[in-house]
């Protein structure tokens, strides 16, 4: 099938993308990787009178530890997140997602801000986000303001965004010593979205105690979930006790709210989330202990 017709629109800064969106109105949609977008134009899932092309506007692709934070440019491509050093040894969680969203072909043009503006409940990067407690810098007409990721993902295909606003920059907190994080998916088969995913961050003090825990879940719910009660249960607690990991699991999987789909049952698919959390968890831990 034929997209309905548009126009197109291919700003050279973020101040004239921004200007041309708010003059529009509703309507308007900005085009990144086009990875998710131009399947629903394709499928008339989406008619936009008239798509941003945000894809020539310089100082939106970076990935940089700053102040407080590991800054990523949103048009910044996952491949190119893939290859980051600074993420592969600081950031795990991050690369770990990065490596299994879609295909090489894929990954070379889809962005991360486009991964998670698109509010997919399947798609991998929105769960890493809320683990990592990051937060989201949209630019409107009215300057920059920034978003939590746990507030962000309103519900499905819908995020906090306004309408004239421009995802810009990802800010995930700069990693502290004795910190670790994974993500871990289960898939079908190769390069398809997930079954279930999830992401656990930790941070361990001196005696091994959690201080501080993050943890999200892919395509068990309308959003990508940040499992609060399970965080909070954990923090405090020493993860050598089985039973608590067990425990932290299990938790984690009663805040999961899946579907029943060709991809299994919902009582499976909170099996796969308990199964998923204690491997992550254990693997951030082991991470934590390694990092200075
Ligand atoms: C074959 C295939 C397999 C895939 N497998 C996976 C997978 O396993 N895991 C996964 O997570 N994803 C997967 N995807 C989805 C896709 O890779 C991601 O959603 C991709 O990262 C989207 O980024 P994009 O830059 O292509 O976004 P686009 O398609 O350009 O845009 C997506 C949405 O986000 C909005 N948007 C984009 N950038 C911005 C911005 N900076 N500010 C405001 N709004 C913005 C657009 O308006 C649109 O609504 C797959 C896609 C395909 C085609």
């Amino acid at each position: 099938m034929l997209p309905s017709s548009f126009e197109y629109a291919s700003p050279r800064s973020l101040s004239e993308a921004i200007d041309l969106i708010a003059n529009r109105g509703e309507g308007v949609r900005v085009i990144a990787g086009g990875q998710s977008l131009i399947p629903l134009l394709k499928l008339r899932l989406a008619s936009p009178s008239l798509l941003v092309d945000i894809n020539r506007i310089p100082g939106l692709n970076h990935v940089a530890e700053s102040g407080d934070f590991l800054r990523i440019g949103a048009l910044t491509r996952i491949a190119e997140v893939e290859a980051s050093a600074i993420i592969r040894e600081r950031y795990p969680a991050i690369h770990d997602a990065s490596e299994v969203i879609g295909d090489p072909l894929v990954r070379n043009l889809g962005t991360v801000g486009g991964n998670v503006s698109h509010g997919d409940p399947n798609n991998d990067m929105p769960a890493v986000m809320l683990a990592l407690g990051a937060e989201f810098v949209a630019t409107g007409p009215a300057g920059e303001r920034t978003i939590k990721a746990g507030d962000f993902f309103l519900d499905t295909f819908t995020v906090a965004l306004k309408h004239d606003e421009i995802l810009t920059e990802l800010r995930v907190p700069r990693r502290r010593p004795r910190t670790g994080g994974c993500y871990l998916k289960l898939e079908q088969k190769v390069a398809d979205f997930a079954t279930a995913g999830a992401a656990v961050q930790v941070r361990l003090d001196k005696g091994d105690e959690c201080e501080e825990v993050g943890v999200g879940l892919t395509a068990v719910g309308p959003t990508a979930i940040k499992a609060r009660k399970a965080e909070g249960w954990m923090r405090g607690k020493t993860p050598g006790e089985g039973a608590a990991v067990r425990e932290f699991a299990r938790l984690s999987a009663e805040e999961s709210d899946p579907s029943t789909d060709l991809r299994g049952t919902s009582d499976y698919k909170k099996e796969v989330v308990s199964v998923l959390v204690s491997r992550a968890f254990t693997r951030a831990c082991e991470r934590a202990r390694g990092a200075t």
